[in-house]
């Protein structure tokens, strides 16, 4: 009989967001009144629409495809040179940061390349995933076989956690044990914190002088607004030796439902074969790409390209200071409220510690219940979330200034 990948079975049931949406559905069904009341802060999703700029080149190339002279059919695997070039110009090379053309990968979302990446690393790599985390890195690593069960706390045998908290201001510290993969994400989801120059520094020393891959996780960079805080891994000297960079246009263009990210992929980057050589990885997140992948919708590239144009970038500069605006309004409602709160200043998520010792999701019925306000539990995101919740700065002016009211009230 065909057999099934045994490693899905291990997968915590209940995945986070289906649950929410189950508690909000059975809250609104036994409260129909306060169904319409009901302000969602859960989910990481982006409520605004796509700048003009990008509209108005995706109509564009709508046309192109309508006539035989401009039309494309299969694009280049990799991504159209025009946007690999845009990307490589003006999120590196403009920055002083050496990263060329055909380092980029263009891709239809950062999910998809955490998940895929495992494809070009073997199975017998020391994990290190930060606890509390964006949950893809964990599942997909239980997906692929590179974990055994999970205990009662969510923990998978065969990961090393690295614990996140407010001792250590939700940046996890350089381990003594000897780790081959770390996953780094910075500005963080779910806690909001920044990782410093000297913080990612560390990393990136001790990932070379053990010759391990950060997979540097940066989807939000666009939401830094400290001058001092390092947008990509690749500010850190050494970083072209040991990381790969996911970047995502989802949270910073409003790409979310229109799908487009990127992996940058160094040449430099090298990894070791089961017969002890030394070879780069970049030929085969290549072939990888070339097998597996088709391309991005050309229509879909062309709009990402204008998010690069002066009137691009700034109607993106005005999405991000929306929703900052909204994580201003949130955060300080929190803190007038009496809680200890954290982040919601480099990024659009406010992580909140729970009052009087109320568990995460006790804290989330609390708050749908007697505010009828949605947020994100935080022992979702892992067993060190516990005694925390996330608000999500997605969201209309409106809706925010409500959500602060009704804290406020609470
Ligand atoms: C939203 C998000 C992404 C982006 O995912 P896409 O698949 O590009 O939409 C990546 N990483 C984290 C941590 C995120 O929160």
């Amino acid at each position: 009989m065909v057999q099934l990948n045994d490693n899905y079975l291990k997968l915590k049931a209940g995945y986070l967001f289906p649950e929410i949406a189950r508690r909000v559905k059975a809250f609104c069904s036994a409260n129909p009144e306060a169904a319409a009341r009901v302000i969602r802060c859960g989910i990481g999703d982006v409520t605004e629409p796509l700048p003009p700029a990008v509209i108005a080149a995706m109509h564009k190339a709508v046309d192109d495809m309508a006539a035989r002279e401009t039309f494309r059919g299969y694009g280049p695997e990799q991504g159209h040179e025009f946007l690999r070039h845009a990307i490589a110009q003006n999120d590196y090379r403009d920055h002083g940061l050496d990263v060329a053309d055909d380092e980029i990968f263009v891709s239809d979302g950062s999910k998809c390349d955490c998940g895929n990446i495992l494809d070009i690393l073997g199975h017998g790599n020391r994990l290190g995933i930060t606890d509390p985390v964006y949950p893809v890195y964990v599942d997909t690593n239980v997906m692929a076989g590179h974990t055994g069960e999970a205990n009662e706390a969510g923990a998978y045998a065969g990961i090393h956690y690295l614990p996140c908290d407010a001792a250590n201001g939700f940046v996890p510290e350089v381990p003594t044990e000897k780790l081959d993969v770390i996953y780094l994400c910075f500005p963080n989801n779910p806690t909001g914190a920044t990782a410093s120059r000297a913080q990612l520094t560390a990393w990136v020393e001790y990932a070379r002088s053990h010759q391990a891959l950060i997979l540097f996780d940066a989807a939000y960079e666009a939401y830094i607004s400290d001058p001092a805080v390092p947008h990509s891994i690749y500010e850190i000297p050494g970083a072209r030796e040991c990381a790969i960079e996911f970047r995502s246009f989802s949270k910073n263009g409003g790409f979310t439902g229109t799908r487009c990210a990127f992996t940058v992929v160094p040449k430099t980057l090298l990894a070791a074969t089961a017969t002890g050589g030394r070879l780069p990885l970049h030929p085969l997140w290549n072939r990888r790409m070339s097998t597996k992948f088709n391309g991005v919708s050309y229509i879909v590239q062309r709009g990402v390209e204008a998010l690069y144009t002066p009137e691009g970038k700034q109607q993106v500069r005005g999405l991000i200071d929306h929703y900052m605006g909204n994580a201003a309004i949130l955060r300080t409602a929190a803190q007038k409220a009496g809680l200890p709160v954290f982040g919601g200043v480099n990024a659009p998520y406010i992580w909140v510690a729970t009052p009087d010792g109320f568990t995460s999701w006790e804290m989330f019925d609390r708050m749908l219940c007697l505010a009828n306000v949605v947020i994100t539990p935080g022992s979702g995101f892992g067993s060190k979330g516990e005694g925390y919740f996330r608000i999500s700065a997605f969201n209309s002016r409106a809706n925010a200034e409500e959500f602060a009211r009704r804290i406020a009230a609470l």
